[in-house]
């Protein structure tokens, strides 16, 4: 007997139809002899539909109030699948975070789990009763409602596995599972079998957007196998399980590829080579709330440097003016930037022990004739930044460059 959570998101329980849809699924695996968890989403829409109420009233709402309004839509999802199940004549019982003890910090809308008390659901797992709970919200120590940040549910089933010591942790959306990339920009995009932790941090942080970011890492913590499954797939798919690096298991040398379209670049230049120039910068950027992620120094050689580094797209214009600013202070030649490249990243835990993978990414792009902008390399991943215009074409360049759409690149 195995001790399984699942979680249904918001288009999983967007109608009372596919309430009930969910209701079986959970039947289908309580029939295999699995105890079961299942935690929910509001109903899709619903959470935006409630924040749009709250700005109808003040654009400063408090804090803890929103999170007393944003986590209601879980309460109703909860409640309506509890009746679902057990109108087919299946033990339910539902609970809210409070109720659950799930105990967070108590920064309002983006809390952190301390603890979980599993007394009593484990009394009712013994009875052979499923329990469903409340996605995204948490209690505090003073017993304020508190809510994880937006898609927090996968969070919150990643906590219960954890703290509940589950075989698996599956989580059901209206993808199958994790492709090798966008299926919408390479449509020779294949599913994977399995990733890792770390393969799945860098995808999920460099834009596909299958799992909160927060709960992979959650899962990669505790070793919580977790598996991404469709809900709406006829009869029991086998999705995309996300576990720690196997090797026993033949390892594909490359993943996938990850991009990001909403990057920004920029550049100054002729800023004299000495202690404290970065700080300066760079300091000054992170001053104004700016996030930087790659950042490039040149070697200097007429005693100034030049650094370029990348901001969000959002960001760029106030980047731009803090930057002029430093410019100015420092007798920098010149700043600039653009507003129209990309970052295409290949990911691969393979890679830390393959040699030449750089150097293939390179000639296959130069082949197209696609101008590599900057480079950034870590142990599983490289990223370079290229021109919008060539999106589309360097992923399925690299796609096809590292074979992903047929198994090519295992070794
Ligand atoms: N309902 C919340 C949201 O829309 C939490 C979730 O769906 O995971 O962000
Ligand atoms: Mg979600």
């Amino acid at each position: 007997m195995a001790l399984i959570v699942q979680k249904y998101g918001g288009t999983s329980v967007g109608t009372i139809e596919r309430i009930k849809a969910v209701a079986d699924r959970i039947i289908a695996s309580r029939e295999k002899g699995n105890q079961l968890v299942v935690v929910l989403s509001a109903m899709s829409g619903e959470t935006n539909r409630l924040i749009g109420l709250a700005s109808e009233i003040t654009d400063r709402p408090s804090a803890r109030e929103m999170d007393v309004l944003v986590s209601t839509g879980e309460q109703v999802t909860i409640a309506l699948l509890s009746m679902a199940l057990m109108s087919k004549g299946v033990p339910a019982k539902s609970y809210t975070g409070t109720q659950i003890k799930m105990l967070t910090d108590d920064a309002h809308s983006k809390a952190r789990i301390l603890d979980i008390q599993c007394e009593q659901m484990k009394q009712d797992l013994a009875e052979g009763t499923v329990i469903v709970v409340a996605g995204f919200q948490g209690v505090d120590e003073k017993g304020n409602i508190t809510t994880l940040g937006r898609g927090g549910s996968d969070t919150t089933a990643v906590a219960m596995a954890a703290a509940l010591k589950a075989d698996e942790c599956q989580i059901y959306t209206d993808v199958d599972g994790v492709y090798t990339t966008d299926p919408r920009v390479e449509p020779k995009a294949r599913k994977l079998d399995r990733i890792t932790f770390e393969e799945m941090l860098e995808m999920a942080s460099l834009g596909s957007k299958v799992l909160q970011i927060r709960s992979v890492e959650f899962a990669g913590k505790y070793n919580v196998p977790l598996r991404v499954l469709s809900s709406f797939e006829e009869g029991e798919g086998v999705g995309t399980l996300i576990t720690t690096e196997d090797n026993e298991m033949e390892q594909a040398v490359i993943s996938g590829i990850a991009f990001n379209r909403d990057e920004a670049q920029l550049t100054i230049s002729g800023v004299p080579d000495k202690p404290g120039v970065a700080s300066d910068i760079l300091g000054s950027i992170t001053e104004a709330n700016i996030e930087i992620d790659m950042i490039v120094q040149n070697v200097g050689d007429d005693g100034t440097t030049d650094f370029t580094f990348t901001v969000h797209r959002n960001d760029y214009k106030a980047a731009l003016e803090s930057l002029t600013k430093t410019g100015d202070v420092l007798g920098a030649r010149k700043v600039y930037g653009s507003d129209s490249i990309v970052k295409l990243s290949l990911v691969g835990v393979g890679m830390r022990s393959h040699a030449g993978i750089a150097s293939t990414m390179f000639a296959a792009l130069a082949k197209e004739g696609i101008n590599i902008l900057m480079i950034s390399t870590s142990e599983i991943k490289i990223s370079v930044v290229v021109d919008e215009k060539y999106l589309e074409l360097g992923v399925r360049t690299l796609h096809s460059a590292f074979g992903l759409e047929t198994d090519g690149n295992l070794k």
